[in-house]
């Protein structure tokens, strides 16, 4: 039988395993549900074996790699905290400059429809509905897990959206046009050495293999049948794809093509607004 450990022998032996201090103090956090402050001032009050077994447990499982955000369960995301699980992406900070060039989208426009394509953990449809609540906002995603937890996420936050299981466009056939279309679809090229520090997310929602680029393609492709003349097209996508994105939509016929950099200053979202005219060549 173990002895009990104490708060601060408890943070000592995982920051001797090799986790950052603000990590173990987090995780520690998580496992007894109090705040920085508490667990500061109760150094010397031992943990229920159930909760030293929880942080031995979530220990083990962050040095092999875990994101935080699945051992906690949930990750911040423009402001709302969100419930993720090893079916959704976790989202990312550079995904908020996705939401707000969508928001200045809409800016002008009453009760628009906006729809998310791949919404994961329904981050950005979330987002955008609390920013708007008078928009229609959708969301699609072709995993039944996911789709499950931005369900659940958007029924705890008293978000009205509108969720459709299947593949990219193919659930949404019958529904009137929308005037936003946004997607941080999965666009890491499959030989990406990145990947390997990213094995505990789901694989398809970060690289459709190749090079990266087909589903950013078959969005292209599809969207303007589902847009309003004048409606947008906003792509996140990898550093080193935004003259490939722009491209693809300047092919479709998508005019106003313009790209937006992430906090980091690298190129992260291209979106191009669709007119409505068809080219000469009919495509
Ligand atoms: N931005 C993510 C990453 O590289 C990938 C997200 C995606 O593929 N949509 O960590």
């Amino acid at each position: 039988m173990d002895m009990p450990l104490t708060v601060a022998q408890a943070l000592q032996q995982a920051i001797q395993a090799g986790l950052p201090r603000a990590e173990a103090q987090y995780l520690l956090q998580a496992v007894l549900k109090c705040g920085r402050s508490w667990l500061i001032s109760h150094d010397t009050d031992p943990l229920t074996p159930a909760q030293l077994e929880r942080f031995q447990d979530w220990l083990v499982k962050r040095l092999d790699e875990v994101p935080l955000a699945y051992l906690v369960g949930e990750k911040e995301f423009f402001g709302l905290r969100l419930a993720v699980t090893p079916d959704t992406l976790i989202p990312r900070p550079d995904t908020e400059v996705l939401v707000q060039w969508a928001l200045e989208r809409l800016a002008g426009l009453t009760a628009p429809r906006v729809v998310d394509m791949g919404t994961g953990s329904g981050a950005i449809a979330l987002a955008i509905a609390a920013q708007r609540p008078d928009a229609a906002v959708h969301m699609v995603d072709a995993s039944a897990g996911a789709l499950k937890v931005a369900v659940g996420n958007a029924e705890r936050l008293g978000l009205p959206v509108q969720a459709h299981l299947g593949s990219w466009f193919e659930p949404l056939s019958g529904q009137p046009p929308f005037d936003l279309i946004v997607s941080n679809p999965p666009y890491v090229a499959g030989n990406d050495e990145h990947l390997r520090a990213l094995r505990h997310e789901p694989r398809s929602a970060l690289t459709p293999e190749g090079n990266g680029l087909s589903d950013l393609g078959h969005l292209t492709q599809h969207a303007p049948a589902l847009l309003v003349p004048g409606g947008w097209l906003l792509l996140e996508h990898g550093w080193d794809q935004a003259e490939s994105v722009a491209s693809l939509l300047h092919e479709r016929g998508f005019g106003d093509v313009s790209l937006r950099r992430d906090l980091g200053g690298q190129p992260r979202v291209t979106g191009g607004c669709w007119a409505g005219a068809r080219r000469a060549d009919g495509r």
